[in-house]
């Protein structure tokens, strides 16, 4: 909501280390498009400082922050409240006020879905492939499940983490038929998927090797890598054998756009926010 008399108009993402993240221009950018003054900083802490100030907000009135790796944990028993999907995900990404509460939620998910466009509406009795289970890839198991994907296949490099993310999923979505592939048998039985998404770190690094390959894929398949920094090999397959396809900016768009409306209580301006992403990106690649 909009900043509440005696708050303090001030912005900020909470991790360690910052020097990479795109939220400071995307919202500064947002704020002067829609013509507040409020500020957004990165504030890069170590571990100890995640209470103090999380204290320190709730003293000042801090409008609001964003969290990132590593405190998207670390923050929750600071809060006032957490909200179920955070809960569920373990990890906040966005803190705000709501009852003269500071409280604690995660955009990640429904940013996730927002980014998808019309491909949403097909998730629904679909059958799909997750690569990946660390906090990204639970944050969009969540949302696939809320939107009634029929057959989820989850494919990581270590299973008890996988093992981990389906005992999560099998306890709140039952209606969802999911269970666990090794990287190899997923890649076997491509042929059978409505949708891929790719949600490890793999690809982050310029020249990382794919994942998996998409021989196999029916040329009906879309394909998903969240990375957003560059295109990654998995996402150059995808293109080389024509398949629909979609990086991770719009995911990172969305969830700071979902942010933006919590704390201003304002549209986001999604153009203004994706050019400044766009921007950032380009500038980092010269
Ligand atoms: P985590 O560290 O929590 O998880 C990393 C994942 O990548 C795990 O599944 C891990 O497997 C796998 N992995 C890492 N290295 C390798 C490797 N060499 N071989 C096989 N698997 C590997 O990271 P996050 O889940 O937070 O982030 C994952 C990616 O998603 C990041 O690249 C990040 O940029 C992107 N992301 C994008 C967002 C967006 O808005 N577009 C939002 C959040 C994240 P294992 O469990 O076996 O270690």
């Amino acid at each position: 909501m909009t900043r509440a008399p005696g708050q303090m108009p001030l912005l900020f993402v909470l991790g360690h280390p910052l020097t990479h993240s795109l939220s400071p221009a995307m919202h500064n950018a947002a704020l002067r498009h829609v013509g507040l003054p409020w500020t957004y900083l990165p504030l890069d802490i170590e571990k100890s400082q995640v209470g103090p100030v999380i204290q320190w907000m709730k003293g000042s009135k801090v409008t609001g922050a964003n969290v990132t790796v590593p405190y998207k944990e670390e923050v929750m028993p600071f809060l006032d409240k957490v909200e179920p999907n955070a809960k569920w995900l373990g990890s906040v990404n966005t803190i705000h006020w709501k009852g003269g509460k500071l409280c604690g939620t995660s955009t990640d998910g429904e940013g996730f879905l927002r980014s998808l466009g019309p491909w949403r509406k097909k998730l629904k009795g679909s059958t799909g492939l997750l690569i990946g289970a660390g906090g990204a890839a639970r944050a969009v198991a969540g949302a696939l499940a809320q939107c009634g994907v029929k057959n989820l296949r989850i494919a990581n490099r270590s299973l008890d983490r996988a093992g981990a993310l389906l005992k999560k999923l099998k306890k709140g979505h039952s209606a969802m038929d999911a269970a666990l592939l090794s990287l190899a048998e997923a890649e076997r039985s491509m042929g059978r998927f409505d949708w891929v998404v790719q949600a490890t770190s793999i690809g982050l690094k310029p020249n990382e090797r794919s994942p998996l390959s998409l021989r196999g894929a029916r040329q009906s398949t879309w394909v998903i890598d969240l990375i957003y920094h560059r295109e990654t090999a998995f996402l150059k397959e995808a293109r080389q054998r024509g398949l629909p396809r979609l990086g991770g900016l719009g995911m990172l768009l969305h969830q700071g756009a979902l942010s933006f409306n919590l704390w201003t209580g304002r549209k986001a301006p999604l153009g203004v926010m994706e050019k400044a992403l766009r921007g950032q990106l380009s500038k980092r690649r010269v």
